[in-house]
């Protein structure tokens, strides 16, 4: 047994359109897609972004044949919160059994949710149609102020401020309670007032965080979105254990979420950006969070020692010798009197041992950049180090 547990997972953390960017790989780049466990084992899905394709993947990798029954809420109808929709394998299949739930758009009509269904898989749009959707779906219309329970976990919706409307949903469960709050733009007092009774006391408090405070007050005004300093003014006032930094914008690079993070983390500490492939457990109210570790690929064994200086969890500043038993190597940049082949992959052994104490690396990487005669008349070559896990896939 494990115990009273809600388990969350986040497969798609990016506002408006999926990212590629390189600059952007540590939180991710899928349009969002929060999957929550109850206690019970009930699964419920919350947006389909692109996200959500990823956890198709996981769901028909891990379960094989096995039957899927999930529910899922839709916030709204913008591209970034539906999109993953037509690439999701679960619903193909015929032994998979979804409720959907949504509101009925103004602009959709009646049942809404399915007209939307039914316009992406519509020619010329997509190369298969609605007929190889062969999973039971059943769509449940929804408005602000709705309250229902699934299996014993009560569900929550409340109307936020954004164009064409949104919904967001807090859901408690026998383990905790989690607030699925994206894509709300303060300043509508009757609508703040719907975030603050969704978030009051949660245990977890999942926010827009799109723009800077700068940005929300002056060329981001009325775009529908918020900021880290909203989430934090609103989590203190709502009393809520975690801030979760949620719709990161599709320029905002690595280092500009880092920025928010940082600053929220001053006005209140326990405050978390979301990344593709975060999760957490939740038990009692606690929550304890995990960042997906597949994402730390390519890892190679060394030995070094280092002297290690951060920040512990309780706050206080550290500093010790330790030994880095792994490094994690996304590419290099070296010398070569050859010049390799762009996109060709080449074997690196490091040396980074003593004379008395050989030791080395071996790394395969793929050649990204050649410089003719960078240097002394060698080529400066730029590559990207290859996952060990890719080396076994074929290469056609
Ligand atoms: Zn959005
Ligand atoms: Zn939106």
């Amino acid at each position: 047994m494990h115990g009273n547990i809600a388990k969350l997972a986040f497969h798609g953390v990016r506002g408006s359109i999926p990212t590629l960017d390189r600059g952007m790989w540590r939180y991710g780049g899928n349009t969002p897609c929060v999957e929550l466990t109850a206690p019970d084992g009930t699964h419920i899905i919350l947006d389909c972004g692109t996200g959500l394709r990823m956890l198709g993947n996981q769901w028909t990798r891990n379960d094989g044949d096995s039957s899927i029954k999930a529910h899922v809420f839709v916030t709204h109808y913008h591209w970034d919160h539906i999109q993953g929709i037509p690439f999701f394998r679960p619903f193909y299949l015929p032994q998979n059994e979804f409720h959907f739930y949504s509101f009925p758009s103004k602009y959709l009509g009646r049942d809404s949710l399915r007209h939307v269904l039914e316009a992406q898989l519509a020619r010329p749009y997509f190369p298969v149609d609605l007929t190889l959707m062969h999973s039971a779906r059943e769509f449940a219309e929804i408005t602000g102020g709705d309250q229902f329970e699934i299996h014993g976990t009560k569900v929550t919706a409340r109307w936020l401020n954004h164009p064409q409307g949104c919904l967001g949903y807090r859901i408690e469960t026998s383990a905790g309670t989690i607030v699925y709050a994206t894509d709300n733009e303060p300043g509508v007092p009757e609508l703040d007032e719907n975030l603050r009774q969704l978030a009051d006391g949660a245990d977890v408090f999942i926010n827009d965080a799109q723009c800077s405070p700068e940005q929300l007050a002056s060329t981001r005004k009325g775009w529908g979105h918020s900021s880290w300093l909203e989430g934090v003014k609103l989590a203190r006032e709502c009393r809520v254990k975690n801030l979760v930094l949620f719709h990161h914008d599709p320029d905002s690079t690595d280092r500009v979420v880092d920025g928010y993070l940082h600053a929220a983390r001053q006005e209140f500490p326990n405050t978390w950006g979301a990344t593709d492939g975060m999760g957490l457990q939740l038990r009692d109210g606690v929550a304890e969070f995990k960042l997906r570790e597949g994402r730390l690929g390519q890892r190679r064994a060394v030995r070094f020692s280092a002297t290690v200086s951060g920040q512990a969890r309780d706050g206080a500043r550290f500093e010790e010798f330790a030994t880095v038993k792994e490094l994690n190597l996304r590419g290099g940049y070296l010398w070569l009197s050859h010049c390799p082949q762009l996109q060709s992959q080449m074997n690196i052994r490091v040396d980074c041992g003593t004379p008395e104490k050989p030791n080395t690396i071996m790394l395969r990487a793929s050649v990204v950049h050649c410089d003719p005669g960078a240097e002394k008349e060698r080529s400066g070559v730029g590559v990207i180090f290859i996952d060990d896990s890719e080396l076994s896939l074929p290469l056609d």
